[in-house]
């Protein structure tokens, strides 16, 4: 569900024609809706109603200071995986204590950071990490909480770039070896390991590898408990799935999510936090790019589009499928034959879909890329100096940029030439 629709045959975001953004801001751009962002959050959080639970967005899915604060405002606390993401978090105004720091290589100097703020816990990955937070922490009279990241060494059937909890995967430390990390870590001074973090991917569809990972949740807290540890909070990650294309797996409503939680971890009497992202984001963004040409190659058609792999990376990094859709409705109507869309930029893997069905367009025409909104900007780039793709935030029936594309200059600006130059 989201706020992208034709209205007198043109695609609109919420109240605001799409080809009014572009005439004003150019193209490519991203546009982001608010209600979509406040929608997504309030079915994810209600699912949860009648729980003690903290629902921290994973800000790494779309970081835009006025998409935190959007969420923010709805009560959202954050997921961070940097230093750089924790002071956006704090910029956009959410309290620290309603932040979470995941990431398998955090820096002495950003745990430093992070507990003179205050957040609420570290997701620490490594048993070598847990001793570097419990120095840091120590030297400043601290001491951190903590949530071991387990990796259950489940398949979450999802694309290989964004399984995490396998056992090959980097991520977490192995499940088998978590209640002697537990042991080890009530006699470190710094730390306090008081909660259970897992989160096992990105883009998972099926309930099954949730269900299979919360059994082992509910498993080792049990097992924790016997050992004699208190733990105030379990924390299941992100993970849920959006649909990108009408005929792919519905991925389960957040409250058959929420049924598979409570079912496992009935009367653990812990809080529980969440760390969702694109389920979130994901269909709160689209990419608007402009036609350049139609180009017919020797057996291939290409339909030259403004927007290349530096703008949206995830068909290229992911095999990601993202529908296109003409701003013009009529377009939609017209005969359609397999395109690669394709950008600017010197790499054949610069494309945004491959022989995908679509009418010919004249030059000039723009598309929006669906279910752009979540790792989509976050993972832009300027490669061939393209400069870095803008983002608009619409409300309602106004609209603001929330990110103003560089100029050249600007662009140019950040390098130093030496003094021998
Ligand atoms: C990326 C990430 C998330 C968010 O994942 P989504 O699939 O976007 O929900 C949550 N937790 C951690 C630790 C992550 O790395």
């Amino acid at each position: 569900m989201h706020h992208f629709a034709y209205k007198g045959g043109v695609l609109y975001a919420e109240g605001v024609s799409l080809g009014e953004i572009a005439g004003a801001v150019g193209t490519p751009f991203y546009c982001y809706s608010t209600a979509t962002l406040k929608r997504h959050y309030t079915v994810f959080a209600n699912a949860f109603a009648g729980s003690d639970a903290l629902v921290c967005y994973s800000v790494k899915a779309n970081s835009n200071l006025a998409v935190l604060k959007t969420l923010g405002a709805q009560g959202s606390g954050m997921d961070v995986v940097s230093e750089g993401e924790l002071r956006r978090a704090r910029a956009a105004g959410i309290a620290a204590e309603r932040i979470v720091f995941s990431g398998v290589g955090k820096t002495r100097s950003e745990m430093a950071y992070a507990l003179d703020e205050g957040i609420y816990a570290f997701n620490v990955e490594s048993e070598a990490e847990a001793h570097a937070l419990s120095d840091v922490a120590a030297a400043k009279g601290a001491r951190a909480r903590i949530a071991f990241r387990v990796n259950p060494d489940i398949d979450p059937k999802t694309h290989k770039k964004i399984s995490t909890g396998k056992a090959e995967d980097k991520f977490g430390v192995p499940f088998d070896r978590a209640r002697g990390l537990y042991k080890e870590a009530s006699g470190l001074p710094g730390i306090k390991a008081c909660g259970i973090h897992m989160h096992i991917g990105s883009q998972i569809t099926d309930l099954q590898p949730f269900a299979d990972a919360l059994e082992l949740l509910r498993a080792l807290a049990d097992q924790l408990h016997d050992d004699g540890h208190s733990l105030e909070f379990v924390n299941f990650g992100g993970g849920l799935g959006v649909p990108y294309r009408g005929d792919d797996d519905i991925p389960p409503h957040p409250d058959d999510y929420a049924n598979a939680v409570r079912c496992a971890l009935a009367d653990l009497d812990c809080k529980l936090v969440f760390e969702p992202g694109r389920v979130i984001a994901g269909n709160a963004g689209v990419l608007v790019a402009r036609v350049l040409y139609e180009k017919h190659g020797a057996n291939r058609r290409f339909t030259v589009v403004d927007a290349g792999m530096n703008d949206l990376i995830r068909p290229t990094l992911y095999d990601a499928w993202h529908e296109i859709w003409p701003v013009d409705e009529k377009l939609r109507g017209a005969p359609a034959t397999p395109t690669d869309v394709v950008g600017p930029v010197c790499e054949t893997g610069d494309y945004l879909a491959l022989e995908r069905a679509l009418p010919e367009f004249g030059e000039g025409d723009l598309i929006a890329v669906l279910t752009a909104g979540a790792y989509g900007a976050v993972q832009s780039s300027s490669y061939n100096t393209r400069p870095l793709v803008p983002e608009v935030l619409v409300n309602g029936d106004a609209w603001a940029v929330v990110r103003p594309r560089p100029t050249y200059d600007d662009m140019l600006a950040l390098d130093r030439l030496p003094e021998w130059l």
